[in-house]
């Protein structure tokens, strides 16, 4: 039985559940994405494409709500935005529009989230040029600038901000002056960087998705911003909603819970990260003391403040989780889309780890209120599993 709730001297936006650790997967929603979402729900329900006064103030207040994503993330148009159901539609989204519209090829990083990965292999074919991460899962820029040296037909280059699995950053800054550079459109996937880490300058990709289930926001909503000039991108689906560019009842209230959220954590986020890191260092010290033989993947890379994904020496990490899970603790085998399906991790592959490793990794992922004491009661926890499967 998990306790859900607020410590009295919490930010309002951060909500913590005790022995949940696999906030990569989702998040719980917080106090202030809630406040907005009942109060804009009681307000502003209205369908914004009616004609009467009331719609008109929903439709104004979703364009606010763009110039409020538009400033966080430091893009001048506020019109390039787009609302939508998260970060598996938009990437969806911004490949069909590439595979449809163009005849060049797509180049993507190895470590892609599978609704990348898989939507570019099922759309592209042999139009897909996978680009290489190092042994610590980090981008090789040298490879994507040999890449857009090389070939000339590129219509599209797709590098994450921050993976899912193993929490590495990616140079997406570099990548983008590359694409810069050579005049090719750099898409970049930051549901995992957003209210987790600043977001300024992000809006410079010429595409770039969010969601906000992610960071304390509710499931379903995100957005996708695209370059203020294609003028031929075009929902998935037939409907006349957003310029056509995405069908379907605008979502206001939600729209309304993630930026309110988002605008609450955003000017926390250098000195949390700060924070929440030592507690990350102190906790991936502890693990590995403590049950000799556990490796940390992306050790030396800069990642997440919040992701730990480590190789235990002995056990198969489905066993550990159950466990765990027993003693009160949520943790991932992986990513959230590949647990429980017997594929080995891409994001593991790309890093040359053997299937043997793969099947003994547990992603361990921290919130924004996680305290010393709740990773020393993981770590107990950890201890007596290991003791357990060891016995
Ligand atoms: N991209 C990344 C990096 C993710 O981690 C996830 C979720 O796990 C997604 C995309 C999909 O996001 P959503 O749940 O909003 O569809």
């Amino acid at each position: 039985m998990f306790f859900t709730g607020w410590r009295p001297d919490s930010h309002a936006a951060s909500p913590i559940v005790q022995g949940y650790f696999d906030y990569n997967a989702t998040t719980p929603l917080s106090a202030t994405a809630a406040e907005a979402w009942s109060t804009a729900s009681r307000s502003h329900w209205h369908n914004a494409s009616s004609l009467y006064r009331e719609a008109a103030v929903v439709h104004q207040l979703l364009d606010d709500m763009r110039c409020e994503l538009a400033d966080l993330v430091e893009c001048d148009e506020p019109d390039r935005v787009i609302f939508n159901s998260g970060a598996t539609e938009a990437n969806n989204a911004v490949l069909s529009h590439i595979a449809r519209t163009t005849t060049g090829k797509v180049a993507a990083s190895a470590i892609e989230h599978p609704c990348v990965a898989d939507c570019a292999r099922a759309l592209l074919g042999d139009r897909l040029i996978e680009l290489p991460v190092d042994r610590s899962g980090v981008l090789e820029l040298d490879a994507l600038s040999a890449c857009l040296s090389e070939q000339s037909d590129i219509a599209l280059v797709s590098i994450m901000a921050a993976n899912n699995e193993c929490g590495t950053l990616q140079p997406w800054k570099e990548a983008l002056q590359l694409c810069k550079q050579h005049g090719v459109p750099y898409h970049c996937d930051a549901a995992q960087w957003i209210g987790k880490l600043p977001a300024r300058g992000l809006g410079e990709c010429d595409y770039l998705t969010g969601s906000a289930h992610k960071f304390g926001g509710p499931k379903g909503t995100g957005f996708l911003i695209i370059p203020e000039d294609d003028r031929r991108f075009r929902s998935l689906i037939g409907g006349p909603q957003q310029e056509e560019r995405r069908a379907g009842t605008e979502n206001y209230p939600a729209v309304a819970a993630m930026l309110a959220n988002w605008i609450a954590l955003e000017p926390s986020l250098k000195k949390l990260a700060a924070e929440q890191q030592q507690h990350r260092t102190w906790a991936e010290n502890e693990i590995t003391a403590a049950i000799p033989g556990t490796r940390i993947v992306g050790e030396k890379s800069d990642r997440l403040w919040n992701t730990i994904l480590c190789i235990l020496p002995a056990h198969d990490n489905r066993r550990w989780l159950t466990r765990l899970n027993r003693l009160g603790f949520c943790v991932s085998t992986g990513s959230a889309c590949s647990s429980g399906k017997e594929n080995p991790s891409r994001v593991l592959q790309a890093m040359s780890y053997s299937y043997e490793d793969m099947g003994r990794t547990l992603r361990i992922s921290s919130g924004w209120e996680t305290s010393r004491a709740d990773w020393e009661a993981l770590i107990g926890a950890m201890k007596e599993v290991s003791a357990e499967l060891a016995g």
